[in-house]
């Protein structure tokens, strides 16, 4: 252990103590023993510091930084180098706010489009997600400032983000939703991993010895820090045990007696609450190197990488006519309330307070544009017969109509999953009127997730924003007028309809229980290997030039595949182009997908000019988690080495013989099953093939036999938690301007307040929810009144 001596000195209570926060955001301090006391702040895309009112929430203020492009944005530059540079610049802003560690960057996979929170994360691809977040570390760390790589793991819905219980089969939860984070904790070394809300069959990921000690520590050797998601412990003793060090966040101390008495008890040993400080004082003392550093960040300069970087990370996906980018004669109709009020971030927890923020109309008036403005629709998305006609009188009276359009505030958020993939009707139909006055009209989207595209085919052009952070108003008219080259690639699939996408069905239904039942089969995996058709595959995004790729080599090696290719641009234009490598295992006894990717480059190549872009193949690229064995295995035999712009773009192959470390097997237990055809959706019974054994479904809550474990939506079957609920609601509907299910910050606060253990709101309320009061209401709920009483009216 690094601070043995330190440890010696301190007691037993001391120790407990240190392992979980002063308050919201700050571990404690020892004066008595020099431990400092270090903050951390929410990330991932900018600094929420909080000074004063604290909420994990988004909905208090913070101190003004820069609002970068979110996560979907950053996901779709399919760029390492840039993501590093704004970490790095998130970083900086860190060090001078006296942030220690930033929260971010959140990993998780687009297992649906639906998830409230996808905008947070990079891709549905682990391969991806892996590079970007090793990136983002590096780029912090880089600066001394640590990370949280979150939320780990199978933390795919919002819907009981809480309580639910993510139901999956070994090889499902390596292949796709831990890979990413192996990558990034391999490769990135983050000072701190962030333990998610949910349960992975069964246990909750604080207390998951499995998740943490055997997976995390002793496979991929992490020594680092396992911190809580704020309010995410479970059980004190069995996460120590686990593996978890700091409990955020603090100020309730709710757990400290217990665990004492556990290791009085010899329940738990000591050892394990050593090895936790130990990891801990090594986070703290790690900030002290920039305590006294002098850092001055400079907001302009920021917010113009901001820019650079919404530029980088938009997607065209569709330039018909090559009507983009527009010539400066044109006269535009600037159609949208969104051109003035842009979407540029998110809502929950990553919300930043942006230092500035400029609108499309700013970025149009910097190009000297000839433009028209009509809003067409409301900030809410819907829109009227007098709005719609004023646009569409707009959009008659100029060569080129732009509309702003995508998912307003309300449709996507953290704490609740989305209800549609549809944008709001006044926003479709906008379009669609729109592009019936003007045949020459171009869709500019942000929102933070896939959307369907009803009037795709009546429009020229969509260039998609995502949510691009405060510098997007002019990273969108830079794109417009051909200032930048659009590179960005589509990190998700983009479905035709909801219900073309794999998990579809159940998702939806999947409150407590998720059933992983698509295993391995989510995005394009599904989509390319059942040949379903899409709007826009996984990894497609439009330039304003063109790229040629030829003269593509492999070499077989002992422990490695070399591959390289020569791509050239071939227009008129300097861009980027994302090469992309996929792996076909050509082996059919184990249901793999048609193609994964396993390799990327981001090149910029001028016209006229030809770049060779090289990858390297290990093993791990060709195998898969073999469950049986419970390791990795490269079956011998063929595979096919794909290259292209996107998943379903290959422009160059070759087959190659691998010998492989064992001979091709065969899944027997999934013959006949979905996982072979692929046809329909994938029933309980095929998930039970794969799991190899029955799932028994969500453990039914019973009235009166409630505990605190439970929530108050769970106890809903009482009276006093019907009654506590009614006063949740007006009490946080005081704070939020009224009770309002379409605000956001609202309908947040009241799932989060409602839907969380009673334990745990005791620990997120910040001592406004005592033990002793949540265990009366308990007592209440399960019928005895004056046990209830008697325990509120206990000391805590
Ligand atoms: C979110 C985390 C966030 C934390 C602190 C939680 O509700 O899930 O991503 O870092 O709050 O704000």
């Amino acid at each position: 252990m690094k601070h043995k001596r330190l440890i010696d000195q301190l007691s037993l209570a001391d120790k407990v103590s240190l392992c979980s926060g002063l308050d919201f955001w700050r571990t404690k301090a020892f004066t008595e023993y020099n431990i400092p006391s270090i903050m951390v702040s929410d990330g991932p895309h900018g600094l929420r510091k909080q000074s004063e009112e604290s909420d994990h929430l988004g909905i208090n203020n913070s101190t003004p930084a820069t609002c970068f492009p979110a996560s979907c944005a950053l996901g779709s530059s399919w760029d390492r180098e840039l993501v590093k540079q704004v970490a790095g610049a998130i970083a900086r802003e860190a060090v001078q706010e006296d942030v220690a560690v930033v929260l971010g960057p959140g990993i998780n996979i687009k297992r649906n489009p639906l998830c409230g929170r996808n905008f947070e994360y990079y891709s549905e691809d682990p391969y991806l997600s892996g590079e970007l977040a090793t990136g983002f570390i590096q780029g912090a760390e880089s600066q001394g400032v640590g990370t949280s790589l979150k939320h780990f793991a199978a933390n795919s819905q919002e819907t009981k983000r809480f309580t639910s219980d993510s139901v999956l089969d070994e090889r499902t939860l390596r292949e796709i939703y831990l890979a990413a984070f192996e990558t990034a904790v391999k490769q990135g070394k983050p000072a701190t991993v962030m333990c998610a809300y949910n349960k992975i069959n069964g246990t909750y990921c604080s207390d998951n010895k499995y998740l943490l000690r055997e997976v995390l520590r002793e496979e991929w050797g992490y020594n680092g820090v396992v911190v809580t998601d704020w309010g995410a412990m479970n059980d004190r003793t069995a996460a120590f045990e686990a593996g978890t060090d700091l409990e955020m966040p603090g100020g309730a101390s709710y757990f400290d007696q217990e665990v004492i008495a556990a290791v009085k008890g010899g329940h738990l040993s000591e050892q394990r609450i050593d090895e936790a400080v130990d990891r801990i004082l090594t986070l703290i003392f790690r900030a002290e190197g920039n305590r006294n550093r002098e850092i001055t960040t400079d907001v302009e300069v920021h917010h113009e990488l901001a820019r650079r970087t919404a530029a980088e990370s938009a997607v065209l996906l569709k330039n018909q006519d090559n009507i983009l980018p527009l010539g400066k004669s044109k006269r535009i109709a600037i159609i949208g309330s969104m051109a003035k009020k842009i979407r540029y971030q998110g809502s929950g927890s990553s919300h930043i307070n942006p230092t500035k923020i400029t609108t499309v109309i700013d970025g149009l008036d910097l190009y000297n544009a000839d433009y028209t403005f009509s809003p067409g629709c409301n900030e809410d998305g819907s829109s009227d017969d007098t709005l719609l006609n004023n646009a569409v009188q707009e959009a008659e009276n100029c060569d080129v109509a732009i509309v702003f359009a995508g998912l307003p505030d309300h449709y996507e958020s953290e704490g609740f999953d989305r209800a549609t993939l549809s944008m709001p009707d006044g926003h479709n139909r906008l379009i669609q009127a729109v592009a019936r006055a003007n045949p020459n009209t171009v869709v500019v989207l942000m929102a933070g997730s896939a959307i369907t595209m009803p009037w795709l085919s009546e429009v020229k052009a969509v260039l998609h924003m995502h949510l691009p952070g405060q510098a997007g108003g002019l990273a969108a008219a830079d794109l417009l007028f051909g200032a930048a080259n659009p590179s960005g690639k589509l990190a998700e699939t983009y479905p035709l309809s909801y219900g073309d996408v794999p998990s579809s069905g159940f998702y939806e239904e999947g409150g407590r229980q998720a059933q992983y039942r698509e295993g391995v089969f989510v995005g394009y995996r599904y989509y390319d290997s059942a040949g379903v058709e899409v709007c826009f595959p996984f990894g497609h995004g439009l330039s304003y030039t063109s790229f040629h790729y030829a003269q593509m080599e492999v070499a077989t090696n002992k422990d490695h595949v070399a591959v390289s290719v020569l791509v050239s641009n071939t227009g008129s234009l300097p861009g980027g182009e994302v090469v992309q490598l996929y792996v076909s295992d050509m082996q059919r006894g184990v249901p793999r997908p048609q193609k994964e990717l396993k390799g990327f480059h981001k090149v910029f190549i001028d016209p006229g000019e030809s770049k060779r872009v090289t990858f390297t193949l290990d093993n791990r690229a060709f195998a898969y988690y073999c469950t049986r064995h419970k390791s990795w295995q490269m079956q011998q035999g063929s595979y096919n080495i794909l290259v292209g712009a996107s998943s379903r773009d290959i422009r160059l192959q070759q087959r190659i013989e691998l010998d492989g470390d064992t001979q091709p097997v065969c899944d027997q237990h999934l013959q006949g099953t979905w996982y072979e055809h692929l046809q329909g959706k994938p029933g309980k019974e095929d998930m039970e093939a794969l799991l190899g054994q029955k799932i028994s479904g969500p453990k039914h809550i019973k009235h009166r036999q409630y505990s605190i474990d439970n929530s108050i939506m769970d106890m809903q079957g009482s009276l006093v938690m019907r009654i506590m609920f009614k006063i949740m609601e007006r009490q946080i509907g005081k704070s939020n301007g009224g009770v309002d299910y379409n605000n956001p910050a609202f309908k947040m606060s009241i799932i989060s307040a409602t839907e969380v253990p009673l334990k745990n709101l005791c620990i997120v309320s910040g001592g406004m929810m005592k033990k002793n009061v949540a265990q009366g209401l308990v007592h209440m709920a399960n019928g005895r009144f004056f046990a209830g009483l008697k325990a509120m009216a206990k000391k805590d």
